[in-house]
């Protein structure tokens, strides 16, 4: 039987024609790793999560992934997300404050 998937995870998205490319995990640890499908999909279901070895890259921490579909490549930064929430976080914080 293989691992459950763990079900935090994201899709990640060809942002060129909208395919999944790779599911984004989240450690426990809370750093995002990328497991990057052999075949980009339309939608990701369950099956495909226990069809046998579906990633073609697993735990990706940054680089250029190249979506099976389209040909497009677009990069992955374990970061991105990290970096997102700091920057909403920092929004909130520095809100209502005078410019200096
Ligand atoms: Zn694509």
């Amino acid at each position: 039987m293989p691992e459950p998937y763990p079900t935090n995870s994201k899709a990640w998205l060809c942002k060129r024609c909208g395919f999944v490319v790779g599911l984004i995990r989240e450690t426990p640890e809370r750093v995002s790793r990328l497991d990057v499908f052999r075949r980009s999909r339309e939608t990701v279901s369950p099956i495909d999560l226990v069809e046998a070895d579906p990633f073609a890259v697993e735990d990706l921490d940054a680089g250029t992934v190249r979506c099976s579909r389209c040909g497009n490549r677009q990069e992955w930064h374990a970061s991105e997300r990290a970096l997102e929430r700091m920057m909403a976080r920092r929004k909130v914080r520095t809100f209502g404050l005078e410019p200096t």
